[in-house]
């Protein structure tokens, strides 16, 4: 399908939650559309401006702890992310912004804020070091994807409850933390992992996804792009020890 206005990226609080490059998100999903030939615009929201309900992809990124907190509060005060969500919006949620849509998240002093409820999740504080370092998964296998790669660093252990699924499970690195080898979550349209890189420049395949998602056509349907610098990519992590 073809829109009759630019694809609408929102890209959540890259003030708050940029540390890691998560907004790198944003430009790959940008890219891909436009090479397709889809006109697309990143609509950055900084902390304190309006938060659009009606944009086409919603993107939130890793941070650190007080800005997670603020960008919770934020999101839980305006309720534009679950309405996006109600009406079938994909969103990709990385690390911090994975846990704050949880029910909860815990604080380096213990304190314990309120998540926007839109993943069954909590995140606790891991008992051991924080989790640092490479990370591959194999994706959930309805998706269809390549084994993922990317690289994760968080204190938070985030545990699913029963409505909720795994995105992946690790074949190397900790992921959600709560020693099963679940890596972030998948419910519905709603992408969360713990794996930077920025994760969609790693693995396009998950930007072409949420595009697919995005613009109402088949998942691998969307016009094959040349990909093979990031195939040998993944090829050489795979290989590496
Ligand atoms: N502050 C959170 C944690 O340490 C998130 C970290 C991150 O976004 N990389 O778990």
């Amino acid at each position: 399908m073809t829109l009759d206005r630019p694809l609408r990226i929102v890209r959540l609080f890259p003030d708050l939650l940029g540390t890691y490059g998560d907004d790198g998100n944003a430009v790959v999903l940008a890219q891909r559309a436009r090479w397709r030939g889809v006109e697309a615009d990143i609509v950055d929201v900084r902390s304190g401006d309006l938060i659009p309900d009606d944009g086409d992809i919603y993107v939130i990124g890793g941070g650190e702890d007080g800005p997670q907190t603020a960008a919770a509060r934020q999101l839980a005060a305006s309720g534009a992310l679950g309405r996006a969500v109600e009406r079938g919006a994909p969103v990709l949620a990385v690390c911090a912004g994975f846990q704050l849509l949880g029910t909860s998240f815990l604080g380096p002093d213990g304190t314990s804020t309120a998540g926007l409820g839109l993943l069954d999740v909590v995140t606790e504080r891991s008992t051991g070091p924080r989790m640092v370092g490479d990370v591959i998964s194999d994706a959930d296998p309805s998706l269809g994807l390549p084994p993922l790669t990317g690289y994760e660093n968080h204190a938070g252990a985030s545990r699913l409850g029963p409505t909720a699924r795994p995105l992946a499970r690790v074949r190397r690195g900790t992921g959600n933390g709560t020693g099963d080898g679940a890596e972030g979550v998948l419910a519905g349209r709603v992408v969360a992992t713990y794996l930077h890189g920025p994760v969609l420049a790693r693995n396009p395949v998950l930007a072409d996804l949420l595009l697919a998602w995005a613009l109402h056509v088949v998942p691998g349907s969307l016009e094959p792009l040349d990909d093979s610098l990031v195939d040998a990519l993944r090829a050489e992590r795979l290989a590496s020890r």
